[in-house]
C-alpha cells in the first residue's frame, strides 16, 4: 500500500541527471501485465534514448511482473530509480493504459486519477482487553501491529491513550474518513475523545471489534465505498446531462473528441470497458472515430485498435480530470462517454496535438 508519506515522496521527486522510470500496466488472469510488460520494453529497446542508463531499474520492474500475482488487481503502477534508492509498486483497483515513460519526474497523472476515487480510512477495532489499528486504500488493507495494544479494561485512561494514539496516526497518515469498530458504549466513549475534524469524519460500526479479522474489515469497508461511489457516479451522470442541454457538457465519442482537441474538457467521464476502434492522424496526431482525412490537418489517417484509450490518455496528459464509471448510469445510453466543457477557452489544445504527434512517433 502506497502510505500518504510515500505519495507525497513520488510527488515530489525529482531526479534531473538519473531519470526515473514509470511503467503502468494493465492487470488479469490471463498474464497480460507480463506480456504487455515486455513489448513495452521492445519498443523502448528499439528508441534511440534506450542507451540511458535505465537498464538496472527495467529489470527490477521485469522482475517484479514475473512474480506479480493478479489476484483481483486491474491494473499496476510502478516507479523505479535505483541511483535515489527509489521502489514503488502498487496495484490498482482500475484499469490502465500501458505505459513506460523515463523522465526526470514520475508520470503520476494515470496513479492520480485512480486514487482521486478512493478515501484513506483509519480503522480502529477496540474490545475491553485489545485494541488495533489498521489503514484501508484502494483496496488494500495494513495492520499497524507496533501500536496495538493489550490491557483488561478498558476505562477512561486507557480509552484517552486509544484516542491520542489515533490521533496521531490520522494526522501521519492523513485519514480522510476513521472507522471505529466497537461495542457502542466503548465507541461513544472513543468518539468523545477524538478532535472534531476526526468526529465529523467517523463512521461508527459495532459489527466490527478486536477480533474481526482484517479481510473482513476490508470487505466491509470495501462494500461501504463501492455502495458510495455508486452514488456519486449516478450524480456525475446526471450533472453531466444536465449540463449538455445548455451546452456546458458533451454527450458521445465524437463530441468529446472534439471538445478535447479543442482543450475544453475539463472533466471526463467514460463508462468502464468502453472501447472503439479509431484512427490516429499520421502527420498531427489528431484522434478521430470516421475513417476520413485528418479534421485537423487534412492528414492521412491510421487505423488504431482503441480510440477511447487514446483519448484517455490525453486527458490526462492534458490535466483534465477523468473519472471511469464502474456502474450503470444515464450514460450508457447516451454513448458511454462524455466530458464537462470548462469555461474559459483553453490554450491546451495546440499542447495536446503537439505532445500526441510526438507519441505517435514513438
Ligand atoms: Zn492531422
Amino acid at each position: 500500500m502506497l502510505s500518504a508519506r510515500q505519495f507525497s515522496e513520488l510527488l515530489n521527486l525529482r531526479a534531473p541527471l538519473s531519470k526515473i522510470i514509470s511503467v503502468y500496466l494493465p492487470v488479469d488472469h490471463q498474464g497480460t501485465h507480463a506480456r504487455t510488460l515486455a513489448s513495452l520494453l521492445r519498443a523502448h529497446a528499439r528508441e534511440e534514448s534506450a542507451a540511458d542508463d535505465a537498464g538496472e531499474d527495467l529489470k527490477l520492474v521485469e522482475e517484479f511482473a514475473a512474480g506479480f500475482a493478479p489476484s483481483a488487481w486491474r491494473g499496476a503502477a510502478i516507479f523505479s530509480c535505483k541511483a535515489l534508492g527509489v521502489w514503488r509498486a502498487c496495484p490498482l483497483p482500475e484499469p490502465v493504459r500501458p505505459a513506460l515513460r523515463i523522465g526526470e519526474r514520475p508520470y503520476l497523472a494515470p496513479l492520480l486519477s485512480v486514487c482521486d476515487q478512493y478515501q484513506r480510512f483509519g480503522v480502529v477495532l477496540a474490545g475491553r482487553s485489545r485494541v488495533r489499528f489498521l489503514e484501508v486504500f484502494m483496496g488494500q488493507i495494513r495492520e499497524y501491529e507496533e501500536l496495538a495494544m493489550s490491557w483488561p479494561g478498558l476505562g477512561p485512561t486507557q480509552s484517552r491513550a486509544v484516542a491520542e494514539k489515533l490521533d496521531g496516526l490520522a494526522r501521519n497518515q492523513e485519514f480522510s474518513r476513521i472507522v471505529v469498530g466497537a461495542e457502542p458504549e466503548i465507541s461513544d466513549r472513543l468518539a468523545g475523545l477524538l478532535r472534531t475534524v476526526l468526529q465529523q469524519n467517523l463512521i461508527l460500526d459495532e459489527t466490527l471489534g478486536a477480533e474481526t479479522a482484517s479481510e473482513t474489515v476490508l470487505e466491509r469497508i470495501r462494500g461501504c465505498e463501492d455502495s458510495a461511489r455508486k452514488v456519486r457516479e449516478s450524480v456525475l451522470a446526471h450533472r453531466l446531462l444536465d449540463l449538455s442541454r445548455s451546452g456546458e457538457a458533451v454527450l458521445g465519442l465524437d463530441r468529446t473528441l472534439r471538445a478535447l482537441r479543442r482543450g475544453q474538457v475539463r472533466l471526463l467521464l467514460i463508462r468502464d470497458g468502453f472501447a472503439k476502434m479509431g484512427y490516429l492522424c499520421q502527420r498531427c496526431g489528431d484522434l478521430s472515430v470516421g475513417f476520413n482525412r485528418c479534421p485537423a490537418c487534412n492528414g492521412v489517417m491510421g487505423a488504431i485498435f482503441n480510440v477511447v484509450d487514446e483519448l484517455i490518455q490525453r486527458a490526462l496528459d492534458g490535466h483534465c480530470e477523468v473519472v471511469r464509471l464502474l456502474n450503470d448510469s444515464v450514460l450508457d445510453s447516451m454513448g458511454h462517454i462524455g466530458a464537462e466543457l470548462s469555461a474559459q477557452e483553453a490554450s491546451g489544445a495546440v499542447a495536446l496535438k503537439s505532445d500526441a504527434a510526438a507519441d505517435s512517433r514513438s
